[in-house]
């Protein structure tokens, strides 16, 4: 994999680069050239597909519905190698990435077989505290006393920090999910966690999204949040601007914002 630095944004053009966006081969709504028409109407330059690619270590969760289904890993990345001949020009890059679910159990195996298949790039992510859905629904949330939830945290970013510490992924992907419903009382006990996985990233130079999927979600704020932003920005950490489009509408939702924010927290550092 090449690493990402030459299609990092810079300078307030957030359309540019559009890296997380999933289709139809997990749990998105749009076939992959759905997303790739639209993206290239939006005025992206430079577009992934990061479908979702979860192995999950409990034989008892497999398979997960919302992942590229097993064995279909190859027919993914084959497609993708069909669209970049029918979109790619100058102005228009397509590039194969997927949003790969990090487990201390099985990261290397995982990662060893996608080395194989060279995707372009690998957004490293965590939705699992164990068995618990971490962004399924409010519901699963609601049913945790305030130990579960300190719990499920706990998990949550030390598997982040494992995400980082392992240096395998071009980025990290949502920091600060488990806040996604709204059910932490107060985020700012996580912001030591946060740290920490933020550190190990800026040893590696690995880059973390500003996901805007989270504008839209029950927190009503990006992941991650600002203050974590704050301190990814003092660590010269680069940002780079996701919409986790799960359809073609979206593959730029809330760029014009992030943008701003971004600036906003390069200003007051
Ligand atoms: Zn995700
Ligand atoms: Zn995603």
């Amino acid at each position: 994999m090449e690493p990402l630095e030459k299609y990092i944004d810079g300078g307030g053009k957030e359309a540019v680069l559009s890296l997380h966006n999933h289709s139809v081969w997990s749990d998105g709504a749009g076939t992959a050239e759905e997303m790739c028409r639209a993206a290239k109407e939006a005025g992206v330059r430079v577009f992934g597909l990061s479908d979702h690619w979860v192995v999950h270590p409990d034989p008892e969760l497999m398979p997960v519905s919302w992942s590229i289904a097993p064995g279909k890993l190859p027919a993914y990345l084959e497609e993708l190698a069909r669209l970049k001949d029918i979109f790619n020009d100058e102005n228009f890059t397509l590039l194969a990435g997927l949003e790969v679910d990090f487990f201390f159990e099985n990261f290397e195996e995982v990662l060893a077989g996608l080395d194989r298949l060279q995707p372009d790039y690998l957004i490293g992510s965590v939705h699992y505290a164990g068995r618990f859905p971490i962004d399924n629904c409010a519901g699963d949330w609601k049913a945790l006393s305030a130990d579960g939830i300190r719990a499920v945290c706990e998990t949550y970013w030390n598997k982040m920090l494992g995400a980082a510490e392992c240096g395998r992924f071009s980025l990290l992907g949502h920091l600060d999910l488990p806040k996604k419903f709204g059910f932490l009382p107060d985020p700012g006990a996580y912001l030591p966690d946060a740290r920490r996985v933020l550190d190990a990233a800026a040893a590696r130079n690995i880059p973390i999204e500003l996901n805007t999927a989270g504008w839209s979600k029950e927190c009503r704020e990006p992941y991650p949040s600002p203050e974590i932003l704050r301190e990814a920005r003092a660590r010269n950490i680069r940002v780079i601007i996701g919409a986790d489009a799960h359809c073609p509408q979206h593959v730029t939702r809330n760029f014009a914002a992030a943008a701003r924010l971004l600036r906003e927290t390069d200003r007051t550092r």
